[in-house]
């Protein structure tokens, strides 16, 4: 009898799929989408010096030695893709346009609904479009913006592949709750598209600072009182007659916080994180040389230092914000 012991790569239906040909992928899925929104009426393009876009790092990793750790990337990036389809899905279908309560009366029960769909924070923010991508655009200018946390303790394992499957696995589970909750929307009678969490439309963590969220630290992620910068954001695009209410941020205090600290500079092994942000167009800052950054995913096909080792990954937002004042 020969030997019936599998190898995981034998056994592995998708063994033969490269990093390279998964970040293809996801460039056709993105590339639909952005195809499907300019083919709207009336969408919003983004200004001609907008933000520009850093490309996924996935084609680009040594994959790990471990046939396991190699099944579970595909795993978690093809779960991340099939979000996505759906994303390009509802950006093509027609939405409805009978109300079936008042738009104020939808953001109460949207926002409601938020914590029912595992999301940490919701706002309802317009967008200006200093914040769309360039060559991008957006189907409608104003949007619920939301954050889902990321689990502390896989993140204490960084830069382990651990992360990798676990930021992948986030994306895609934002990306169906993008799906839920534009459903929800439309089920109200008034227009919703969502937003890939990754690749999509905006530049998330200034957006998300403007809509009250929190405010990015100096490893360029959003800092927020329920997460710090163990999250990830995600939008669905609604088009609401609710002018937006912008009270004073309460978090511009990281930003002297972070000067004090800068421990995600100190320890980031690539020193990707700039100890003065490069002034991009549009006073936009750029804490982060994304190329140093991408070479750690290269060779060590991992990372999230910056957000294992930032005092709010652990601390508490309220006694940090006590302890500096
Ligand atoms: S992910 Fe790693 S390499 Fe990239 S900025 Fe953070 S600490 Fe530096
Ligand atoms: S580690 Fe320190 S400097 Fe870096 S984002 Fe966190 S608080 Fe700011």
């Amino acid at each position: 009898m020969g030997n019936m012991k599998k190898t995981i790569d034998e056994m592995n239906p998708y063994a033969g799929i490269t990093p390279v040909q998964l970040a293809e992928a996801e460039r056709e899925i993105i590339r639909q989408y952005d195809e499907t929104l300019l083919a709207r009426a009336n969408f919003t393009p983004s200004l001609p010096d907008g933000p520009v876009r850093n490309q996924a790092t996935f084609g680009d990793m040594v994959p790990p030695d471990s046939a396991a750790d190699r099944l579970r990337l595909v795993e978690s990036s093809i779960r991340l893709h099939s979000a996505y389809v759906e994303n390009v899905h509802l950006a093509g279908t027609p939405t409805p346009s009978e109300p079936q309560c008042s738009p104020q009366e939808l953001i109460q029960r949207v926002q409601e609904y938020a914590p029912a769909l595992g999301l940490s924070a919701i706002a309802y923010t317009d967008i200006p479009q200093k914040f769309i991508f360039s060559g991008k655009t957006i189907p409608f200018s104003k949007a619920f913006l939301f954050t889902q946390a990321m689990d502390v303790g896989i993140f204490n394992t960084a830069p382990h592949v651990d992360v990798q499957v676990h930021v992948a696995d986030i994306y895609g589970s934002l990306g169906s709750i993008a799906n839920q909750m534009a459903l929800f929307i439309r089920k109200s009678g008034y227009p919703a598209i969502p937003n890939p969490a990754l690749a999509g439309s905006v530049l998330y963590p200034p957006l998300a600072a403007y809509a009250g969220l929190g405010y990015p630290g100096r490893n360029g992620l959003l800092i927020s009182p329920d997460n710090g910068p163990c999250q990830r954001i995600g939008a669905v695009f609604v088009d609401l007659p609710v002018e937006v209410q912008h009270a004073e941020n309460p978090h511009t205090w990281i930003d002297a916080f972070c000067q004090k600290c800068g421990k995600c500079i100190r320890k980031c092994p690539s020193g990707a994180i700039r100890e003065i942000p490069e002034m991009r167009s549009n006073d936009r800052p750029s804490c982060t040389d994304y190329e140093k950054c991408s070479m750690e995913y290269k060779t060590s096909f991992s990372c999230g230092i910056c957000v294992k080792v930032c005092p709010f990954t652990t601390g508490s937002y309220e006694k940090l914000k006590n302890r500096f004042f």
